[in-house]
């Protein structure tokens, strides 16, 4: 699972990268906050095992509250946001 660091993480890149954070499927901004005041989408991220990509791309999940709308992120976008930060 991922950690609270991680999560707080996403949430600071997905504020930087993503600039249209409505749902684009009910249009509300009624969106449950999971993990941290302020950002409008439940996040899940898949275990990412570097060395073993055969269950196909790592990525990151964001999913509406109201609708169940999901959006994914490439883990490499993460992490090169991230490494770019150190
Ligand atoms: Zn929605």
């Amino acid at each position: 699972m991922a950690n609270q660091r991680i999560i707080e993480e996403i949430e600071d890149f997905l504020y930087e990268k993503v600039t249209h954070h409505v749902c684009n499927l009910c249009g509300g901004n009624d969106w449950l906050i999971d993990y941290a005041e302020g950002y409008n989408c439940s996040i899940l991220m898949v275990e990412h095992n570097s060395s073993n990509t055969s269950f196909g791309i790592p990525f990151i999940v964001t999913e509406c509250d109201n609708c169940g709308n999901i959006r994914t992120y490439s883990l490499r976008a993460f992490e090169k946001w991230r490494n770019s930060r150190k």
